[in-house]
């Protein structure tokens, strides 16, 4: 835990330029948080990314014809998991999948995959880039 947020309220211009370089050097070091797109709920971040059968991004479609993007993530602090796994129609050979939501407003947000190598598979549409400093 490096990561400082800034405290709310009046910040001096010099010590926020100075935070404004720490984050942009965190943005190189590839840690940027990942949020849900209805709430701002801090979900997981890009330092969690990972790589399932050979990619981060899935593209796949369900047997009802939805098609979805989702990136695969080792962890996602910010999901609960609901629903008994199954194997059924898994997009993921040898995994077993449920249902993955925002702890913050409870929409879907992705799966959750149990297996050999846990991880979550989150809908990238759900997910939006967010700093941290949540304004207000
Ligand atoms: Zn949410």
């Amino acid at each position: 835990m490096t990561d400082v947020d800034s405290p709310p309220g009046v910040v001096p211009v010099k010590q926020r330029q100075t935070q404004a370089r720490t984050r942009r050097q965190e943005d190189f070091s590839g840690e940027q948080q990942l949020c849900c797109v209805i709430c701002r709920h801090a979900i997981t971040s890009s330092r969690d990314a990972t790589v399932r059968q050979g990619n981060h991004f899935h593209d796949r479609t369900n047997p009802d014809g939805r098609r979805f993007l989702i990136a695969c993530f080792q962890n996602a602090p910010g999901c609960f998991v609901s629903g008994n796994s199954t194997a059924i129609h898994s997009w993921f050979t040898g995994y077993h999948w449920s249902f993955a939501h925002c702890a913050g407003c409870s929409c879907q947000i992705g799966w959750h995959y149990s297996g050999e190598q846990p991880f979550f598979g989150l809908m990238v549409e759900q997910l939006v880039e967010c700093a941290g400093d949540q304004a207000g």
